[in-house]
């Protein structure tokens, strides 16, 4: 029998319907690896190691009776912004380090009716602000192809999860590239579907018109079967859209010919790194002799993508985390002198460094004076940014481009420089903005380090997008590259 950890999900499905192995095995394997290898990287909050044995067994037994879900018995992990059902949801912060949620974010009930199993809740940057993993309050997350390295952010312990074959597969969310950006500095697939496609509902609020759940896979193929049983209507949270779910599968193995590709000029500019662009460059060669044609296509505003992000995030997240307080749930100071005193030492001593210069840029760009000169002048560029990606969409089905201006950076480069920080998602972020559908896919190496090719696809287009990538790794296996130290 082929190393369980090695295989991806389609792979692990096909096993277990062929009965070469149980769930409960598989199950355990991969919570021996992790027991072995996760100090090295950090990547998990909690192992639910009991839970994920009692849905292992509880798989087992749904297969035997024939009533087997589209992912029975296949492990998964979760990032801990999911609100998880008698589990610890830390969201990466001392905030919530007592929390254990009642219910369960709609994600993971979906996933665990078509019988998935979880077997932990992984590391992230605090309340998913930040693109390395430095400001959990867990520690950083360490990036399986060079140990001194991030793995990205905010969903690097998910991205460090699939890279370093503790799972097949992790959930993730993306505000302004959190999902994509780890996945490209870890050479795995990530997806960010169209805004409102996958229910928001129990996956705790950073930016809520930005936010959006998708995954992170080693192959588009089961990018595909995850995100079929995650999409679709939900009446819980009021942003979700009410229209039917392809079936992305059965899509995916159509041919990319005729496929029209779009490619923005500046995003091979000053400011991307020579050997990141060789690779994305000859990737999309490569769609090239598949049949595809490329196109130049121009956004005038995307330029000022990452300044618009940085006043409407920080606006939505200071009045997000305002429930945080003290009273109701997570952490409370010890001992307040009043009311007042309770308030403000729960929030300095529960929040980190990057959330509070987050919720103080956005008071600061909501408060009345400058309301209009920073907040509604950013809702103004945002829909010009919109319009640009329209524009653009008119002539092309995809626009192609790197995910991220370098491979992996080293931890501690960037932590004390934020504005270099935040300029690691200038590619990402207008898919947010815009509500676009993204995907990143493994497309290379730069010294040992993986690269990221980053196709953006219209409204509802993820078919093309999961199809694109998926024709891709037919050619190429790049996904099929392991960290030495995790083989
Ligand atoms: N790195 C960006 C930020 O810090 C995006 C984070 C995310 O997508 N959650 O806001």
């Amino acid at each position: 029998m082929m190393k369980l950890h090695t295989q991806t999900l389609s792979e692990l499905s096909a096993g277990l319907e062929r009965r070469e192995f149980t769930s409960v095995e598989l199950t355990k394997a991969l919570l021996d690896r992790i027991a072995t290898h996760n100090d090295k990287l950090n990547v998990f909050v909690t192992i639910t190691k009991d839970e994920a044995l009692a849905a292992a067994e509880r798989a087992d037994a749904a297969r035997a009776r024939g009533d087997v879900g589209a992912l029975n018995g296949l492990p998964i992990v979760h990032k801990d912004i999911f609100c998880t059902r008698g589990v610890k949801t830390s969201c990466g912060s001392r905030m919530l380090d007592n929390f254990i949620s009642p219910y369960d974010a709609t994600v993971v009930e979906k996933l665990a009716a078509a019988g998935a199993v979880v077997l932990g809740k992984t590391n992230m940057d605090e309340f998913a602000m930040g693109s390395s993993n430095e400001t959990s309050f867990y520690g950083p997350v360490k990036n399986p192809w060079n140990l001194d390295c991030s793995p990205g952010g905010s969903s690097g312990g998910s991205s460090a999860a699939v890279a370093a074959r503790f799972a097949p597969a992790a959930t993730g969310t993306d505000t302004g590239g959190s999902i994509r950006q780890p996945a490209a500095l870890t050479g795995t697939v990530g997806i960010k579907p169209t805004y409102g496609r996958v229910s928001r509902y129990g996956m705790i609020a950073f930016a809520s018109s930005l936010d959006q759940a998708g995954v992170i896979t080693r192959s588009a193929e089961d990018a595909a079967r995850l995100l079929g049983v995650m999409a679709g209507f939900d009446e819980r949270d009021s942003t979700s859209i009410d229209q039917p779910v392809p079936d992305y599968t059965a899509e995916i193995g159509r041919s990319i010919e005729g496929l029209r590709v779009g490619i923005v000029r500046q995003h091979f500019d000053a400011g991307l790194d020579e050997q990141t662009g060789v690779r994305v460059k000859e990737a999309i060669a490569a769609l090239e002799s598949m049949g595809a044609t490329t196109v130049e296509v121009n956004l005038p505003s995307i330029d000022l993508s990452v300044p618009t992000y940085y006043v409407v995030a920080p606006a939505e997240c200071s009045s997000n985390l305002s429930r945080f307080d003290g009273v109701r749930f997570g952490y409370r100071a010890k001992d307040p002198e009043d009311l007042l005193d309770l308030y403000c030492r729960s929030r300095g001593e529960g929040f980190g460094d990057e959330v509070k210069r987050r919720i103080m840029t956005g008071a600061y760009v909501l408060s009345a004076g400058y309301y209009d000169a920073y907040y509604l002048k950013a809702q103004q560029v945002r829909a010009l940014i919109a319009e640009d990606f329209k524009r653009a969409f008119a002539e092309v089905d995809v626009i192609a481009g790197p995910t991220a201006p370098a491979p992996a950076f080293r931890l501690g480069d960037k932590v004390d420089d934020p504005i270099q920080m935040y300029l690691n998602d200038i590619y990402t972020i207008g898919a947010n903005l815009a509500g676009l559908p993204a995907i990143s896919v493994p497309c290379g190496f730069v010294d040992n380090l993986p690269v990221g090719l980053h196709l953006v696809g219209p409204h509802f287009a993820e078919s093309d997008l999961l199809r694109c990538a998926h024709q891709y790794q037919l050619q190429t296996d790049f996904h099929r590259a392991c960290p030495e130290a995790f083989q």
